[in-house]
């Protein structure tokens, strides 16, 4: 009997075996390296086989094959993660993307199948005058991808989360199972924000709001920090702008404060204590995909595909600026990269309704991002910028923090315990229930390698 045959299971899990009834199982050295990559190009687990499916049936197979054989499974949406989070070593990696599409607007609400991009998703409602509430800076990233870290953004003020506006998922579990579930299943809240863990998400039923024609986006310049924290913690808690953001800008040695605010209709500055302002109108859209510019001139130059050490932490509102003038202090241009980014910005803690999103206690937690960029070929660099989102890692979880998951920082199990604190033990039980073989988690070192 040849391996790949059926019936021949041989001594040890062999990936031959695997077939899926619709799809492709596909093993060519291209195919595993490109799922071996990610955004952050830090990691590089190369999977034994990569599959391309495209039924619920293709799905089960695998979870049944792999459960059978003990190999890890993670999902791959676009690819952005930055350490790996979507990679499976020597194990099996679902490419979202050749699920066939399902989109359909159903009055308030779109179904959207978990593999399609946030741009394809707006594509579909906006020409019914509709949008989610909530969209990431950057809008070529899966629903799949961002539902399970959360996905936030300049709206999260006002409507928390991506994670808080998905009214319904379709999951296929660990075991194999089909399952679709709402608000009130354990299920769901252990999916949402939940680092897939439980399984697959297939589909997705989104909350739309209307879509406002147009954007007016101001950005606001500080040279003082305390000055800047005080107008973000104005405009946070009377909510006066549809969108808050905020960077921190390095020029020749000096920090600059950047607020960076939208009002889809009016909304006053005159108690504001900015230095200098500049305004910009745009359609919605062209608002929401202002990052595809930026985009392709990265790419032109080269650096989109260079490492990214990424590290995005939830600090809370007594200790930001503390952490923030600490970190700044020692903060080199080296230490960003050419083309790295700080930001800052609060959300009122009011509008985060996802149990597994983990922020810090009080009425406002702040995100607080360090989007380095790393040197190509140069993994002692790389290292060193790893290093640095330990450090601050460790000093922000000292004093309350949280970490928004999706950053290259090296966690331990405990680490992930110690991050997910009080619901740790529900998303233990969930995952027991729903993954009982432990196909889910390699990406995040929530599962042993295989042997
Ligand atoms: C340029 C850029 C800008 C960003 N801006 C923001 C932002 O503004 N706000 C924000 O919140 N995040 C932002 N992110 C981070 C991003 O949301 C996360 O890294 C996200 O997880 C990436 O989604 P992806 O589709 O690329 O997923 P992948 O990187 O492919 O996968 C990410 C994780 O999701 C899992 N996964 C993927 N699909 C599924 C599925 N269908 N079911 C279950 N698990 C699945 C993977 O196994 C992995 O653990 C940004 C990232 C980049 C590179």
């Amino acid at each position: 009997m040849e391996p790949g045959q059926p019936g021949d299971r041989g001594p040890g899990p062999s990936i031959a075996w695997l077939s899926v009834p619709d799809g492709e199982v596909v093993r060519d050295e291209a195919t595993l390296a490109f799922a071996a990559q990610d955004f952050g190009h830090l990691v590089h687990r190369r999977p034994a086989a990569v599959v391309r499916p495209v039924s619920l049936a293709d799905l089960t197979a695998v979870m049944t094959f792999a459960g059978e054989h003990g190999l890890p499974v993670s999902a791959r949406g676009a690819g952005h993660s930055p350490f790996g989070q979507e990679q499976a070593e020597g194990g099996i990696v679902l490419d979202m993307r050749t699920m066939p599409t399902v989109r359909e607007v159903d009055g308030e609400t779109a179904v959207v199948d978990a593999g399609a991009h946030w741009r394809e998703v707006l594509d579909l409602t906006l020409p019914h005058g509709l949008t989610p509430p909530v969209l990431t800076d950057y809008l070529e990233l899966t629903v799949g991808g961002t539902l399970v870290v959360g996905g936030i953004g300049g709206a999260a003020h006002h409507h928390g989360t991506q994670t808080d506006n998905v009214l319904e998922l379709e999951v296929v579990t660990g075991t194999g199972e089909v399952v679709t579930c709402g608000p009130g299943s354990d299920l769901f809240d252990a999916v949402r924000g939940g680092l897939g863990l439980c399984g697959v998400i297939t589909k997705a039923r989104l909350r739309l709001v209307p879509a406002p024609p147009t954007a007016r986006r101001w950005k606001l310049y500080y040279r003082s920090l305390d000055t800047f924290l005080a107008d973000q913690r104005t405009v946070v808690r009377d909510g006066r702008f549809d969108y808050l953001e905020g960077q921190l800008l390095l020029d020749e040695g000096e920090w600059t404060y950047l607020l960076e605010a939208v009002t889809y209709s009016t909304a006053s500055l005159d108690d504001l204590r900015f230095e200098r302002m500049e305004v910009e109108d745009s359609t919605y859209f062209d608002f929401l995909n202002r990052m595809a510019e930026g985009e392709a001139a990265l790419r032109a130059e080269g650096s989109w595909f260079h490492p990214h050490p990424w590290l995005n932490v939830f600090l809370p509102d007594e200790v930001v600026g503390r952490v923030v003038a600490d970190t700044l202090a020692t903060t080199r241009r080296e230490d960003l990269g050419g083309t790295g980014l700080v930001m800052l910005y609060p959300v009122r803690a009011s509008a985060l309704n996802t149990p597994l999103l983990r922020v810090p206690a009080g009425e406002l937690v702040w995100l607080f991002s360090l989007l380095r960029t790393g040197k190509p070929a140069d993994p002692i660099e790389n290292a060193r910028l790893t290093t640095l989102n330990i450090r601050l890692y460790q000093q922000a979880k000292a004093l309350g923090g949280t970490v928004y998951p999706s950053n290259s920082l090296p966690m331990t199990p405990a680490d992930w315990a110690d991050q997910f604190g009080p619901v740790w033990d529900a998303l233990t039980t969930a995952r027991h229930l729903h993954d009982p073989h432990t196909l889910f988690g390699s990406g995040n070192s929530l599962r042993p390698p295989p042997p």
